[in-house]
């Protein structure tokens, strides 16, 4: 790597990655963008990156690839689109949510393509992502650490560094059950006040600025309330992390009831047309819509 500032291919400009590519650029970090349907990377062009009409034109000369897609396989389906154009020991900053074996996957992925690669999760959902606040949860060899550091630094707040591979996207599998539990109270507390004909409102009323309260609880509760479903972090996401936390609690042998419960409810909610909505459309699950 030269000293001036590494070029990035973004691959995947969704909900999470177009925010990510608008702070790379207010970092001053050269970017070339790729997504699949290619509307949604356009409006990283009027920000200053050069968009790519294929992975392999992304990560064409690029020091860093960042991937921000749906789950292993489709990331895995991507960079092998590209794996004749890296260059060697790219440096590849997996941001996907890909659980315990995906992460696996991918490492042997990165070996086969020659990459180094770091697995670096985020928490933290659209707004974070906007405000440049994720929270990394990262990774990987040491030797690349202050290649990936200015990388967080633009898109996070802070950065957590594990000294284990794997051991990041198994944080944010504990991270996204807690997630998953609180979205799944909200929507027991919400219903079940709604069917003893209380005011659901009152709830977080009640709970407001005590030790019961979070953020999270006031912002999705008054939003589910509202019948807010814009996604921030979509229903059909949110059960493929579902899905990943109850395969890697299996091989541990730790039983998961309120994720289970929650995967099922998520999965009402698809069959019934919810997937494109926001998480917290499990609501609709638990009234039976
Ligand atoms: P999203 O808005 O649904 O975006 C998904 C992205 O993946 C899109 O760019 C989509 O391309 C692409 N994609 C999906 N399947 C593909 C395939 N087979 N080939 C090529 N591209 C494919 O999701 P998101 O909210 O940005 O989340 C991205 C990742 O971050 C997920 O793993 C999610 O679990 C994780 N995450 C999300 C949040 C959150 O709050 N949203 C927070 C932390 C982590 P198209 O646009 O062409 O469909």
């Amino acid at each position: 790597m030269t000293t001036e500032a590494p070029t990035i291919a973004l691959l995947g400009t969704g909900t999470m990655g177009l925010p990510v590519g608008r702070n790379l650029l207010k970092a001053g970090l050269p970017l070339r963008a790729w997504n699949r349907n290619p509307d949604k990377a356009a409006p990283l062009a009027d920000a200053g990156a050069t968009i790519a009409a294929s992975p392999g034109d992304a990560v064409s000369g690029a020091d860093i690839v960042i991937t921000m897609l749906y789950d292993a396989d489709s990331v895995a389906e991507v960079m092998t689109q590209a794996k004749d154009r890296f260059a060697p020991s790219t440096t590849w900053i997996q941001l996907t949510t890909v659980g315990v074996a995906g992460a696996q996957q991918l490492a042997e992925l990165a070996d086969e393509l020659s990459l180094v690669y770091v697995d670096s999760p985020v928490l933290g959902t659209k707004k974070p992502a906007e405000d440049g606040a994720l929270v990394v949860l990262a990774a990987g060899p040491d030797e690349a650490r202050p290649t990936c550091q200015p990388v967080y630094d633009a898109i996070g707040s802070r950065t957590i560094w594990l000294n284990r591979p794997g051991d990041a996207s198994k944080l944010k599998l504990v991270a996204n059950a807690w997630v998953i539990a609180v979205m799944e109270g909200l929507a027991e507390s919400l219903t079940l006040a709604g069917a003893l004909g209380l005011d659901p409102g009152l709830f977080l009323e009640a709970v407001k600025g005590g030790a019961m309260d979070a953020p999270y609880v006031q912002l999705k509760g008054n939003t589910m309330i509202a019948g807010d479903w814009t996604p921030s972090f979509g229903l059909s996401n949110a059960d493929k992390d579902a899905r990943l936390i109850l395969a890697a609690a299996q091989s541990a042998g730790v039983d998961m009831a309120i994720t289970q419960a929650a995967h099922d409810y998520f999965n009402q909610a698809i069959d019934a047309g919810h997937g494109d909505k926001d998480l917290s459309a499990i609501l609709l699950a638990h009234r039976g819509g």
